[in-house]
């Protein structure tokens, strides 16, 4: 019988972007959940680890997506705003999040990208190329002395009594760090992961989707990784299920 998904993953954190990071809380099941998920139909249970593997292909390829639902993944991230708002399109994920109301931002708060891209000639959605590393630089300086004004008025805001929730106005909002605790079954998370891992992704949440895969979902589910990079990825979306 294959080994249980290490249970060493929970509480690994991984750095991301200059001061992001996520970290996996929790993890439910294994490769083997899902294949004893799939054989309930009939009332079996495993039956080794070859017909297993077979079986959990057999389902990825033929798109039998609910056994998958049996596995949960919950993160802890840190990331900035611009990286929040795409993540949580994804509805059928699970969140809860930091709260500027209750909590103040703190001056080293924001993220300061050390390399800026081009706006792509053809795709008005995304970038193709970096600045050289010399205009790079200034950019950064350049926001770096933006956020610190802005971080300065927000100071000077809280300050005059005015209340956290309005306060943070000043705040340059897409660069701001925020951190949350999102939840997602197997299934749904390889949905994400093909949408947020592909070259049209924006770079902030690209990032995150690149980490989880490697450094959580591989290592936690490899039979179900090796049939999500035969079947799924790099195919185009499947129709209605
Ligand atoms: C490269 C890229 C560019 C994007 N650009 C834009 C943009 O310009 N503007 C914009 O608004 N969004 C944009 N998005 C977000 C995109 O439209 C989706 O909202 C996001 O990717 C979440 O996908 P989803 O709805 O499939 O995922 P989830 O919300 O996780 O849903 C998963 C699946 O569940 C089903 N589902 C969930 N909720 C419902 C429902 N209420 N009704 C029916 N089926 C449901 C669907 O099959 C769905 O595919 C972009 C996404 C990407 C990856």
């Amino acid at each position: 019988m294959k080994p249980m998904a290490p249970k060493d993953l929970i509480g690994k954190r991984v750095s991301i972007l200059d001061k992001g990071w996520i970290e996996l809380q929790d993890l439910m099941g294994d490769d083997l959940a899902i294949v004893n998920a799939a054989r309930v139909s009939f009332l079996g249970e495993s039956k080794g680890e070859a017909r297993d593997k077979k079986l959990l292909f057999y389902l990825m390829q033929h798109r039998h997506t609910s056994p998958f639902e049996q596995v949960e993944f919950k993160f802890r991230v840190r990331a900035p705003v611009v990286t929040w708002w795409q993540w949580v399109r994804h509805r059928t994920w699970s969140f809860n999040a930091q709260s500027g109301r209750y909590v103040p931002f703190e001056e080293d708060d924001f993220y300061i990208p050390s390399s800026w891209r081009y706006q792509s000639p053809s795709n008005k959605q995304a970038s193709l190329g970096e600045l050289p590393a010399a205009e790079s630089a200034l950019w950064s300086e350049a926001l770096s002395k933006h956020v610190q004004e802005s971080y300065r008025l927000y100071e000077r805001a809280l300050g005059a009594g005015i209340a956290r929730e309005q306060a943070r106005l000043f705040l340059p909002g897409f660069a701001v760090y925020y951190t949350w605790v999102a939840k997602v079954d197997a299934h749904n998370l390889m949905h994400f992961l093909r949408l947020r891992m592909a070259d049209d992704a924006q770079y902030e949440i690209r990032v995150y989707a690149q980490a989880i895969y490697e450094h959580f979902f591989k290592p936690a589910l490899p039979w179900t990784a090796e049939a999500f990079e035969l079947f799924v990825l790099g195919q185009p979306p499947a129709s209605a299920e």
